[in-house]
């Protein structure tokens, strides 16, 4: 019998690979941008299976594209908005995700960003290169400290947990988050307590986002909610750039409340180096690392293989999102 043939948009690292060409006839796209939709459109007749990234849209024309045989769709990332679930599953393709294995890299970035947005990093940062900085300031680059602050973490799922947790065990911050549901292992080991949206953005320091992005949570940072902050408060977003309106953060930015945003993840992407938010000096824009470290890449990959490989040959996916 034929090995199956999959398609994968992108190199991964080469463990998930590997393990993916011992089993299947495997095309990997070799450009480092992706696909575009026609190339995408024309790869994907054919496959049994489609290792994709949060950058291809994965929707009913790409599934009609595809054809009968496609069973298994594995994204290398943990969030699947880029994915028409619904249409996978009236075709009975399933779909898998990577979780956990980037939950720390993630939350380390959030950290990283909350500290950058409060302490003027970026400012000071090109300030120095660019020769602005002449000597040490009584009065300059003043930000704001972490300790015995509150932390708002908007969604409490597995990485927003593991912020509230180090920022809960490194600065003693007291934790408010929203999710959908009761988180009692982040309540014990935090003492966080679940609150409205808007309590958590009247009384948190700083207000991190980690929801994925659903119907309910997009554009869920518009104007209303970005002026209910507080003064001097920072907003962190490593989630998906649609759950805030750049335009209301943008002006939260310039006249208040905000004192400065990290934002790991914008939309579209890459935002253009034209774009204010871009050029705005108390606004920390990171080109998507929250997984980037060589741990959590590789471990997405055997996860990304191993769900793949589970969906050709009739097995339960390891990390199966449906
Ligand atoms: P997760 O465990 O599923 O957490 C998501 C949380 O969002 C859940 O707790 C969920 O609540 C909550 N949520 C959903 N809708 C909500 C709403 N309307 N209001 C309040 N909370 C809501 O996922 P995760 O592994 O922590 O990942 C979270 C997201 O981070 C991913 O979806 C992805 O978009 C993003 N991400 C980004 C990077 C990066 O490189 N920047 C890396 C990894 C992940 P319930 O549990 O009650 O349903």
């Amino acid at each position: 019998m034929a090995a199956p043939r999959v398609f994968v948009t992108r190199q991964i690292p080469c463990i998930g690979l590997e393990r993916l060409s011992e089993h299947c006839d495997v095309e990997v796209w070799p450009g480092e941008l992706p696909p575009d939709r026609n190339t995408l459109l024309a790869k994907v007749p054919g496959a049994a299976g489609l290792l994709t990234l949060l950058s291809d849209r994965i929707d009913a024309e790409v599934f009609a594209a595809a054809g009968p045989q496609l069973k298994v769709v594995s994204n290398y990332a943990v969030g699947y908005n880029n994915i028409d679930t619904v249409e996978a599953q009236k075709r009975g393709v399933r779909v898998g995700n990577t979780p956990d294995v980037l939950t720390a890299a993630t939350a380390d970035m959030a950290v990283a960003l909350l500290l950058a947005a409060a302490r003027h990093l970026r400012e000071g940062v090109d300030d120095v290169r660019e020769g602005r900085w002449q000597t040490w300031k009584p009065l300059g680059y003043l930000g704001v400290e972490l300790s015995d602050r509150t932390i708002g973490i908007v969604g409490g799922g597995r990485i927003g947990a593991a912020v509230a947790q180090r920022l809960h065990g490194g600065w003693k911050m007291r934790v408010l988050y929203t999710a959908r549901s009761d988180k009692r292992d982040l309540e014990q080991a935090t003492g966080a307590r679940r609150v409205s949206f808007e309590e958590l953005l009247e009384e948190s320091d700083f207000v991190s986002i980690h929801c994925d992005l659903n119907p309910e949570t997009a554009g869920m940072f518009d104007a209303a909610a970005l002026q209910r902050m507080k003064p001097g408060s920072v907003l962190v977003n490593t989630a998906r750039g649609g759950v805030v309106d750049q335009d209301a953060l943008l002006e939260a930015l310039r006249n208040g409340p905000l004192l400065g945003a990290g934002l790991d993840v914008t939309d579209p992407e890459p935002l253009s180096p034209e774009h204010p938010l871009a050029q705005a000096a108390n606004c920390v824009i990171a080109p998507h690392i929250g997984s980037a470290t060589r741990e959590a890449r590789e471990a997405m990959a055997r996860i990304a293989a191993d769900n793949l490989l589970a969906g050709l040959f009739d097995q339960p996916l390891p990390a199966a999102v449906v």
